[in-house]
């Protein structure tokens, strides 16, 4: 399937759900925000649907995201029976990882073909003050579960200024005697994002490049994103930097996302969306489904806007609501 500019989309973020366990200052506002009826959200058998649909069209790579993905009931079996749905190669997870352990089993059994592990602190104390909960033990020890069962793991780090710009360094260092990518992402300028410093990628390099002098670029591709990847000597991990906002990768963007109230959101910076849920409720066929997806993504935006203050049609939500 191709957008108007020529684009391929392979590759679907699917939010199974808006609510989560944390309260990350950047992405949720601190008692949360209202959350959607259960009625709302789409069901399992809603997502295998329009997941299908999707692969038939050409999407072939799926993102289980959330709020946080681990506190929807059922969702590692689901993903599980994803595996089966048409041409699929990858089904990867975004986690705060909290309830890894929780589900260790399950994770193991379902198939994952990565496992991403959002982390912005190794100090407890921050931690907690970032997240508004005191849960950095688990997260830590998912991250060496995730390792040592050989599911390929990315730790993704949101560097902001004055908070964790100073770790930049000991976070890299996950990187050092376990074989994970260890990522940094520059805080783009969406809902509580919109708060917060972020750091540049040219200067997390700098920073990187200063204390490894080995640092090099790797060359090879790992995953569906934009990540650029390093290779520090005598690591077994490898460093990836996402320049969200100061590298526009638009151009060659191949991805839409799916809300967990069932609208193909089709740009993350900008609210344009097209219902499913109500053509799948009121009975749409597969075929009926693959037309009006066809269509949505012919009006994905060229690309995004972060570097401008007003915009037309931005997306008012939280990233919690979107997945990331
Ligand atoms: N709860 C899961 C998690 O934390 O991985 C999945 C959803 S979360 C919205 C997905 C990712 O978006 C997280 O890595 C989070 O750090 C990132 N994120 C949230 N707000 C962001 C922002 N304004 N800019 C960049 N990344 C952001
Ligand atoms: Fe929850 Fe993930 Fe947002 Fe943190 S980043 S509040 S864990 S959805």
């Amino acid at each position: 399937m191709q957008d108007s500019f020529g684009r391929k989309i392979d590759y679907m973020r699917i939010s199974v759900t808006d609510r989560c366990n944390l309260r990350c200052k950047y992405c949720m506002p601190e008692y949360g925000v209202k959350s959607l009826e259960h009625s709302d959200i789409l069901r399992f058998e809603e997502i295998s649907k329009i997941a299908l649909a999707c692969t038939n069209l050409g999407v072939n790579k799926f993102k289980i995201t959330g709020g946080e993905p681990l506190v929807r009931k059922g969702v590692l079996p689901f993903i599980k029976s994803l595996h089966k749905t048409g041409q699929i190669q990858s089904i990867t997870m975004t986690t705060n990882a909290v309830l890894v352990e929780q589900y260790r089993e399950e994770i193991l059994d379902c198939g994952l073909d990565s496992i991403n592990i959002s982390l912005d602190t190794l100090s407890a104390g921050k931690y907690e003050k970032i997240t508004g909960k005191n849960e950095l033990a688990k997260v830590l020890n998912a991250i060496e579960f995730c390792e040592k069962s050989d599911i390929c793991t990315k730790v993704n780090c949101v560097v902001i200024k004055g908070f964790n710009d100073d770790e930049i360094c000991n976070i890299a260092q996950l990187a050092k005697d376990k074989n994970i990518y260890v990522r940094f992402i520059e805080m783009m300028p969406l809902g509580m994002g919109q708060q917060s410093q972020w750091v540049s990628n040219q200067q997390i390099l700098s920073v990187l490049e200063n204390r490894f002098k080995t640092i090099q670029i790797d060359d090879k591709i790992y995953g569906n994103g934009p990540a650029k990847y390093y290779k520090i000597q005598g690591f077994k991990g490898r460093i990836g930097v996402i320049s969200a906002v100061s590298g526009c990768f638009c151009d060659s963007c191949n991805r839409v996302r799916l809300t967990a109230d069932g609208f193909l959101k089709l740009c993350l910076q900008y609210d344009v969306r097209t219902d499913l849920k109500t053509p799948i409720r009121n009975g749409a066929t597969g075929q009926e489904l693959e037309e009006i997806i066809k269509k949505a993504v012919y009006k994905k935006p060229q690309k995004h806007s972060f570097s401008k203050d007003i915009i037309k049609n931005k997306e008012g939500k939280n990233m919690s609501q979107i997945g990331g």
